[in-house]
């Protein structure tokens, strides 16, 4: 259960932690059952790039008449239950936004992803850890400052050990699933909140520092998010995100199949996509793809094949001593960094 002490709390125990950059007090959200959503209790939405409400076509239809959208169906990242709700997927036809509509609301998306077990690629944190700050340290020296750095997002925290060796004086990661929390390592773990993001538990140009990591998919609206971020940042201050591209060779190949196009994506961006949200507000330094870094193994994992012929490939690496080799390769990720006029 997350509370307004733990919240204070987990602020007191970070060493040197800036009390005054949290604004307000936190309301408890105990664990509910959530009622799942039928397609008619979602809301129609607007285009979030361009406001268009009605220039759009429908890239993959929703199943409307006969599923309802469970709190698992986000909630989940392994296996296949995420493929079980569709959203109706469309594709604005004045910017090219691909985005569900209609939408479940905030309050619905809030509390899933409170009870949800998120951050269950730990196994592979370490190389995702080591891909995103490669590309990190390019833009670093151009900082302004190294105070105040917050992950959105942030798993079980795998990402603020990187931050801390940047030099941020003060890192806080946001993680609303309860279970990620848990798993984070002790080293990082004062640093973490079992928190969603809400922009009004911050004091505006408070941040130097925001990361958000395949996240901005999950959340109702990317561009209140985006604005939001523009607010907290101090003049100079810069954001880093990764997101899954949309316009990859994969979702070509694999269309409504790639993992992806799922039930927790709200929104799917491409490079040009990604970069107009962040345009309204911010200079944007650079978007580019991503070679991730990762294990031989959970390469296997993420390709298309049945899994009886994974488990039988993974066992023949593992044998060989070749399973948890770090082999960098596209996985289908555009990284954006951002900055924030000085004046
Ligand atoms: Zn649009």
């Amino acid at each position: 259960m997350i509370t307004a002490s733990t919240f204070e709390r987990k602020i007191d125990t970070c060493e040197g932690a800036d009390r005054n950059m949290i604004a307000s007090d936190h309301e408890s959200h105990p664990d509910q059952f959530i009622e799942p959503l039928s397609y008619n209790q979602m809301n129609e939405t607007a285009c979030y790039l361009c406001g268009s409400e009605s220039e759009f076509q429908v890239l993959f239809p929703g199943e409307k008449s006969t599923r309802e959208l469970r709190p698992e169906h986000i909630a989940a990242r392994k296996g296949s239950i995420n493929k079980e709700f569709s959203y109706n997927l469309v594709k604005c036809n004045r910017c090219g936004l691909v985005y569900a509509n209609p939408a479940p609301d905030a309050d619905f998306l809030e509390q899933t992803y409170e009870q949800s077990d998120q951050g269950l690629y730990q196994d592979e944190n370490y190389n995702i850890a080591w891909t995103y700050g490669r590309y990190l340290r390019r833009f670093a020296g151009l900082l302004n400052r190294r105070g105040v750095a917050l992950d959105v997002g942030a798993g079980d925290g795998f990402f603020l050990q990187e931050l801390i060796d940047l030099g941020f004086q003060n890192v806080l990661g946001l993680e609303p699933s309860a279970e990620a929390c848990r798993r984070a390592k002790t080293g990082v773990s004062p640093f973490l909140l079992n928190q969603s993001f809400r922009e009004s538990d911050f004091k505006p140009g408070s941040l130097d520092f925001i990361s958000c990591f395949q996240t901005l998919e999950h959340l109702p609206n990317p561009d209140r998010i985006v604005a939001g971020f523009h607010r907290l940042l101090a003049p100079g201050g810069m954001v880093y995100c990764v997101a899954h591209n949309f316009a990859s060779w994969s979702v070509k190949v694999l269309g409504v199949r790639h993992p992806i196009i799922n039930a927790g994506h709200l929104t799917l961006f491409d490079e040009e996509t990604l970069k107009a949200f962040f345009e309204k507000h911010f200079n944007v330094l650079a978007v580019f793809k991503i070679a991730n870094r990762y294990s031989i193994n959970y390469w296997i994992s993420l390709l298309p094949i049945p899994e009886h012929i994974k488990r039988t490939l993974i066992g023949t690496l593992t044998i060989s001593g070749l399973s948890t080799m770090p082999l960098t390769l596209s996985a289908g990720n555009i990284g954006l960094v951002a900055q924030k006029a000085i004046s």
